[in-house]
């Protein structure tokens, strides 16, 4: 064996995970799915199929469902806040201590490059848990001074309590497969919930692990289950069950609006962390050191299938081809290859159809009489890869400046010297309010586009700035709701107001 394909083989603590009968994770127990049908796992680098996993049918979300209602009423309930604390970090530290396995997993499971997957495991993993581990004690109601009627002549408490809203259903994409599973655990735990997870079926292997990871630490039976399979089949069933109370939902924007016609029966909670077009504005004061590596990671981070990829750069005329050649230079040098090899600097789409789908959209910028600056290709051989590719062109109505490609693909425009409001609105002319970002040395400035600019989260001088503490969630087309921080813990509670007549 070349030395090259032994840095690219899998370990054998992964090859032996691989290898598992993958079944269903219900109660604290595996079983196997109520269809007998299996899916099979295909890394997207090679073509070659690594795993098959169980598909879930309705029966399986009803035992599941039923699980996690009955260790919500159940044990669960009974698990103080400062125990759930201890069982938090626990299960936090059960995935450091499996990082290597995590990692190559989402590696072999997704395409992202090694070193960006040991990232992922830990910042939206391991870290994610034990900061919503600090918050299971944190978490209170308050006392209310008041004077109903009846209390004309009598003393009165009135308190609130914040309690967790029950049995909770999780949906996740595949463009970060663990950090997704951790990001609606994390917050359901610490408040006392339960949850069924339907991990995305092209990515279902770390959503397992992490299923035995919480048997292991002991998490309660049914308080974790993990259903891999269809969206249009599991997620559906989750989606319509009268006995879920919340849908925590990451996905497409098509979906999300599915998703909320489907839940309205028992009219159970739903956020939706959907779809983005980010924006990224450069003014001409910026420092284009920081600027070119950072726009290289806004636009391609996770081969540009990432939510909050920055794909639409505005830049001053006066250093717009500095910036643009700079990018472009540095992207047209990238190494695509498999994750595994750690000098891959990108890997490859998740699929041939998300390789096709991007395809579409290259092909339709090169029609619209965009500029192709740099890619443009699909690789030739096994592996979905894509180049990264830049387009520029003198207005957004195009198609490839409007809809979200989720691939390696960035439009690129000049602007003058326009007031604030006015490149704030070109800014902003999108469906989608995600994320964005504003790159200029004069803070004034850069503090206020990040106001003008419509997203949830705006970053100055770095774009998506990702941590379990701060609030994250889009507007417009982008989504309901907020998840991470104190803010990420509200969805997955409800309030009781109680008050005594003395
Ligand atoms: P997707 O097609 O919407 O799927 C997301 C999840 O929903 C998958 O688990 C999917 O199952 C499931 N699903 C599909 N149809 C369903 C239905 N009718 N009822 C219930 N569940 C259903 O999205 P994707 O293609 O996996 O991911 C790409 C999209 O996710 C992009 O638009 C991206 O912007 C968005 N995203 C957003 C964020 C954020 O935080 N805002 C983060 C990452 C990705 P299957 O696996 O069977 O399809
Ligand atoms: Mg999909």
């Amino acid at each position: 064996m070349s030395a090259a394909a032994e840095t690219l083989a899998p370990s054998s603590a992964t090859r032996e995970f691989l290898d598992q009968d993958h079944k269903l994770f219900i109660n604290g127990r595996w079983q196997r799915s109520s269809t007998s049908e299996r899916t099979v796992v295909v890394d997207p680098a090679t073509e070659a199929q690594i795993t098959t996993t169980a598909i879930a049918g309705e029966d399986d979300v009803e035992q599941a469902v039923a699980a996690a209602r009955a260790a919500f009423k159940g044990e669960w309930s009974k698990i103080n806040s400062h125990n759930r604390t201890r069982l938090l970090l626990k299960f936090a530290d059960a995935i450091d201590a499996n990082m290597a396995l995590f990692s190559e997993l989402e590696v072999l499971d997704n395409g992202m490059p090694v070193g960006i997957a040991t990232y992922c495991v830990r910042k939206a993993g391991s870290d994610f848990l034990r900061y919503y581990a600090g918050w299971c004690t944190k978490i209170h109601g308050q006392t209310i001074p008041v004077s109903p009627m009846e209390a004309a002549n009598g003393d009165t408490l009135t308190y609130t309590r914040r309690e967790p809203v029950g049995v909770v259903a999780a949906i996740t994409p595949w463009n970060a497969p663990l950090p997704m599973a951790v990001m609606k655990l994390a917050p359901a735990l610490a408040t006392g919930c339960t949850i069924v997870l339907k991990p995305a079926e092209l990515t279902p292997l770390s959503a397992l692990l992490l299923g035995h990871l919480a048997k292991e630490v002991g998490i309660p039976d049914g308080v974790v289950n993990i259903l891999t399979g269809h969206g249009s089949q599991a997620g559906a069933a989750l989606v319509a069950h009268d006995d879920v109370n919340k849908i925590a939902f990451t996905g497409s924007t098509e979906v999300g609006r599915q998703i909320l016609q489907q839940a309205g029966g028992n009219l159970k909670k739903v956020t939706l962390e959907l779809g983005g077009k980010s924006p990224v504005v450069v003014f001409p004061d910026a420092d284009i050191q920081r600027v070119i590596p950072g726009v290289v990671r806004a636009a391609y981070f996770l081969q540009g299938q990432n939510c909050m990829a920055g794909t639409r750069l505005f830049v001053h005329q006066d250093i717009f081809d500095e910036v643009v050649n700079g990018v472009a230079d540095v992207v047209s040098r990238m190494k695509l290859g498999p994750g595994l090899d750690p000098s891959s600097e990108m890997g490859p789409l998740i699929s041939a159809q998300q390789r096709e789908t991007v395809m579409g959209y290259i092909q339709s910028g090169k029609e619209s009489g965009a500029k192709l600056i740099t890619g443009g290709e699909a690789l030739e051989g096994k592996g979905y890869f894509v180049q990264p590719t830049i387009f520029s062109h003198t207005n957004q109505d195009i198609k490839i400046a409007r809809e979200e490609i989720f691939g390696p693909v960035l439009f690129t425009q000049a602007f003058g010297d326009s007031d604030l409001q006015a490149i704030a609105d070109e800014a902003n002319r999108s469906d989608y309010g995600l994320s964005g970002s504003v790159w200029t040395r004069d803070i004034s400035v850069g503090l206020k586009m990040a106001a003008l600019i419509d997203a949830g989260q705006v970053s100055v001088n770095c774009h998506a700035a990702v941590d379990a503490a701060i609030p994250f969630g889009g507007n417009k087309l982008s989504g309901w709701g907020r998840e991470f921080g104190q803010e990420g813990l509200e969805p997955y509670l409800k309030t009781k107001a109680t008050t005594v007549l003395f």
